[in-house]
């Protein structure tokens, strides 16, 4: 049987922007993130977002939730949302408003601006609150293996934009010096995490977890090495 024709197609070689050469497959993936970028920003999310957390607000929630004074300042803000100075402060400043965070100077240095979460802030900043009613069922038309993999497949991709610096900081497994991918590599729990001294299974990776300590830069290059496949875990 002949191979199934995929119509309108164009046989030009397509490059990115750096003139590298991109597969049909990567093409149909990045049309596909695209999509799913544009969606976030449509009308309704936008409305939805209006009436309670728009994303970027809803993300410095969430970083501060992370953090484990629940506190940072306005420039950590921006460079580990990798936002401009101007845009961070004008968020906070909503969020302010909103009664969800608080700013105060610091005894020390009177200059220097840090922002606080409030008990109102850090109910706001549970992971499903706020978060578009339309997101969380089309992930949840997912069968749960395949929102395994998809979960394992974002934290590639996340560290992949981290490495060309479009996102400074992601708090993620990945990037943190307790983890240990496949040192349980015949197990259902694969992976360790050194903090609590446990395994856990590839459903367990956290994208944004408040024991979060980073990797070196060596440590960083090894666990991606031994997380793909590219050799084994040293106990
Ligand atoms: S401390 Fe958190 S981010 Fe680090 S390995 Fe453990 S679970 Fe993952």
């Amino acid at each position: 049987m002949s191979e199934l024709p995929i119509l309108n197609q164009s046989t030009k070689t397509i490059r990115d922007s750096e003139g590298r050469r991109v597969g049909p497959m990567t093409l149909q993936l990045v049309a596909g993130l695209e999509k799913i970028g544009l969606a976030m920003k449509s009308r309704s999310w936008r409305r939805e977002g209006r009436a309670g957390l728009g994303p970027l607000q809803r993300q410095i929630l969430s970083l501060l939730h992370a953090k484990p004074d629940q506190t940072a300042q306005v420039s950590t803000i921006a460079n580990e949302l990798v936002v401009r100075l101007p845009t961070a402060s004008e968020a906070v400043a909503t969020l302010e408003r909103k009664r969800l965070v608080r700013r105060r100077r610091t005894m020390r240095d009177g200059r220097v601006v840090t922002v606080e979460l409030t008990a109102r802030g850090a109910k706001a900043a549970s992971p499903t609150t706020g978060m578009p009613s339309q997101l969380t069922t089309a992930v949840g038309v997912l069968p749960e293996d395949e929102q395994v993999e998809l979960l394992e497949s974002l934290v590639k991709l996340i560290r992949a934009l981290q490495q060309q610096g479009e996102i400074s900081v992601a708090r993620m497994c990945l990037s943190c010096r307790y983890f240990r991918p496949n040192l349980h590599s015949q197990s259902d729990h694969p992976h360790h995490c050194d903090y609590v001294d446990a395994p856990f299974g590839k459903a367990d990776l956290r994208l944004e977890c408040g024991e979060f300590e980073p990797a070196s830069a060596a440590q960083a290059r090894d666990t991606w090495a031994v997380f793909t496949g590219g050799r084994t875990a040293a106990s």
